[in-house]
């Protein structure tokens, strides 16, 4: 199952490794660093996924997370309907500080030799502690790496794509539940006025929509009153009374404390894992709030860095968007059809796709 190469890093492989295709450990012969990059599925493509650049406790805990990452990639590139595979790369930082400057450089082209050694298995992006620029210095050692800086031929900033693709999901929402997907007159609250939040505020204020902005940077209350928005402050924006809760901030907004006071008809955001707990879709539905699954909704940034893999056009790309809402439409029926909820009708989705995959492989 697992290849290692370089200096191997004296670390116990998780049981859980057992299911990955490949899990490779490295020590970085410049950095000294750990790398670790899991390969969950190629079944339907290339693994690809983010470096996330994140200083962890141990090395133990970064590859688990990149175990962790690399599965939920594989299902969130599946229920998109996106020839991918799932994987991830970490790279263990040294210090919680950021590594700068020649450190940073002999990290990155450690990890682009990473990357390389797995000879197009794994295709990497940005993610959490990386940006554009470090891909481009992945670049000088791997031809597997997107999320390129624009002036490299890469896709540029994905949040464009992503507010794209989580107001397709929004209007699939609103049509199922009030049988009309136009924003006009819409509550929405968006929590989180950064690069998505602030995006897709502004798509939601040109459709006609009536939104409240919340964000932990006051700075952030000037787009409000740009946009004519109202402002909440973060620690009562969950709780706001609209139709349509927006989470574009951080994960596990949703937990047991917060979701039987949810004052909306509809979460539908670009939060990744929103839901502190899976089982909270139960509740949601129980309380009849519709719920448009995280890494369905948010796909919009894999699909940018997927037009630059594939080289896509304009038009490719907004199919791909618009397919966003159309799966979301999908699961939403089907959810009510079975009796169960949004997000297991994605997961099965997801599977289901895969193994569609695997036979067609066989
Ligand atoms: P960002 O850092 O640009 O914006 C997040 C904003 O949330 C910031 O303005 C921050 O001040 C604010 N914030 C933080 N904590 C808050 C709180 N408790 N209440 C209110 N506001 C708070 O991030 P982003 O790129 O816009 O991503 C937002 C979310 O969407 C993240 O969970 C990210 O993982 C997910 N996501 C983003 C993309 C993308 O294309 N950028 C793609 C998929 C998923």
């Amino acid at each position: 199952m697992s290849s290692r190469t370089g200096v191997q890093t004296e670390v116990r492989w998780p049981e859980a490794a057992a299911d990955y295709e490949e899990l490779r450990v490295v020590t970085g012969a410049r950095s000294g660093v750990t790398i670790a990059i899991a390969v969950h599925s190629t079944v339907l493509g290339p693994a690809l996924g983010g470096a996330r650049m994140w200083h962890y406790e141990s090395p133990a805990d970064g590859i688990e997370d990149a175990l962790r990452l690399a599965r939920a990639m594989t299902y969130k590139a599946a229920a998109a309907g996106l020839a991918l595979g799932g994987g991830k790369g970490v790279i263990c930082a040294p210090a919680p500080k950021r590594p700068e400057g020649e450190l940073r450089r002999a990290i990155l082209l450690d990890f682009g030799d990473a990357v390389a050694s797995l000879g197009g298995k794994y295709v990497t992006a940005e993610d959490v502690g990386t940006g554009s620029a470090d891909m481009a210095v992945i670049a000088e050692r791997t031809s597997h790496v997107v999320g390129l800086p624009g002036e490299r031929g890469g896709s540029g900033d994905p949040s464009p794509v992503t507010a794209r693709g989580v107001l397709a999901s929004l209007r699939a929402c609103l049509e199922h539940r009030f049988g009309d997907p136009s924003l006009k007159g819409v509550r929405v609250c968006v929590i989180g006025a950064g690069h998505v939040g602030s995006r897709l505020a502004r798509l939601l204020a040109n459709g006609g929509a009536e939104v409240t902005l919340s964000d932990v940077d006051p700075s952030r209350r000037t787009l409000a009153e740009e946009l004519g928005a109202a402002w909440v402050e973060p620690a009562d924006a969950i709780l706001t009374d609209c139709d349509v809760l927006a989470p574009c901030a951080l994960g596990g907004v949703i937990d047991a404390t917060t979701v039987d006071r949810l004052r909306c008809e509809i979460v539908c955001g670009s939060t990744n894992n929103v839901l502190a707990d899976d089982r909270l879709a139960v509740d949601l539905t129980r309380r009849g709030i519709f719920y448009a699954p995280d890494f369905i909704a948010n796909a919009g940034g894999l699909i940018n860095v997927y037009a630059e893999l594939h080289h896509l056009d304009r038009a490719g790309v907004s199919a791909l968007v618009d397919h966003i809402g159309a799966t979301i439409a999908l699961v939403l029926d089907a959810a009510e059809r079975h009796g169960t909820t949004p997000l297991a009708e994605a997961q099965s989705l997801a599977l289901e796709r895969l193994r569609g995959g695997a036979a067609a492989a066989a």
